[in-house]
């Protein structure tokens, strides 16, 4: 099977109502430092917070009318975005979930409808019963980055971008499965094919990067990252967002702990937004000098805001992180 724009334009119809268009912003600070106009993705102003909802969307919205439920075993952005779709479709949805994760998430899921099923002690339990769900009770199963209609979903940012951009010459996109990427690179490129699309990832645990470099789908070590919604393998029977990424992504750009750390300071204290680790990936890459030559208007994508606020607080104010067996120095923000 393979994805075109007209996938992304039917998405767009399809979770109108559902997810919002939302703003692209200029960023005066960042694009003094660019040289040229730098944009801002607010995709923390969707209803659960981040992109994930259009993906969601689009898979819960296109599904026939026969389904029991959805089902996905993601306990961030992804569980809220299928929680929240499939209570716009009056559906069931039952999220699993691992007895390790904070209740925090687990009320958040459930507070938007969801069943929240708690299984073992790994997300690989979790998954078990997820697809357990999926065999037994006649629930669908929504990947979070691997299925046409989430990745058709997130290409609406793509669409949106260059709709309200065409002058586009760069775009930063968070990428961890890969699903954002893979869209919003086959909507930029197709409408724009000389606009660079570049993944950034995060330099310790980078699925994707590892993989594209190794040519097929590798498994990575996880670790404890600031840009957590960034973790995560990208799975060994990838059959879409892996291809996609390898053959549209015109580069992968790696930042570190305190690259993320101190792009949080900057767009907190610059543009005044609160926003998760990943989606500064694309800040960090600029602040850092890692990017591609620059000869034009930059957008990047502020992919979601439910971030930890306790550590939130912690990098506000200069203080060390603990990330794993790791302590990430802390540094007050200078410009
Ligand atoms: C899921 C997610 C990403 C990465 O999206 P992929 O499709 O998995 O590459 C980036 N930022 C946030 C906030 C996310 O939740």
């Amino acid at each position: 099977m393979s994805l075109v724009l007209a996938d992304i334009l039917a998405a767009a119809r399809t979770i109108r109502g559902v997810a919002v268009r939302t703003p692209l912003v200029p960023s005066p600070h960042l694009s003094a430092l660019a040289g040229q106009d730098f944009l801002l993705k607010l995709e923390t102003t969707q209803p659960i917070g981040a992109f994930k909802l259009r993906g969601a969307a689009n898979a819960i919205l296109n599904l026939p009318a026969s389904v029991a439920g959805v089902t996905c075993c993601s306990t961030g952005n992804h569980g809220r975005g299928v929680a929240y779709a499939a209570r716009a479709r009056g559906l069931r949805a039952v999220v699993c979930m691992s007895s390790l994760v904070p209740q925090a998430k687990v009320d958040g899921i459930r507070a938007i409808g969801a069943e929240v099923r708690i299984v073992g002690r790994s997300q690989d339990e979790a998954h078990a019963e997820s697809r357990r769900i999926a065999a037994e009770d006649g629930f669908v199963e929504i990947s979070p980055f691997d299925d046409p209609h989430v990745i058709a979903g997130q290409g609406t940012i793509g669409l949106e971008l260059m709709q309200d951009r065409p002058d586009l010459d760069m775009v930063l996109v968070p990428l961890s499965g890969g699903g954002l990427a893979a869209g919003v690179a086959l909507a930029v490129k197709t409408i724009k094919p000389s606009a660079r699309v570049i993944g950034v990832s995060m330099d310790r645990g980078a699925a994707m990067d590892a993989s594209i470099r190794a040519g097929r789908p590798v498994e990575v070590e996880e670790v404890a990252s600031l840009a957590d919604s960034l973790g995560g393998g990208i799975g060994l029977d990838n059959r879409l967002s892996f291809p996609l990424c390898r053959d549209l992504l015109d580069d992968v750009v790696l930042v570190t702990e305190a690259e993320i750390y101190r792009a949080l300071q900057t767009l907190f204290y610059e543009d005044r937004m609160v926003a998760e680790g990943a989606c500064v990936v694309g800040i960090a890459a600029l602040q850092a000098g890692k990017l591609p030559a620059i000869k034009g208007p930059i957008a990047t994508i502020i992919t979601g805001r439910n971030v930890d606020m306790a550590v939130f607080h912690r990098i506000m104010g200069g203080q060390d992180v603990a990330l794993g067996d790791l302590t990430l120095e802390g540094r007050a923000y200078a410009p």
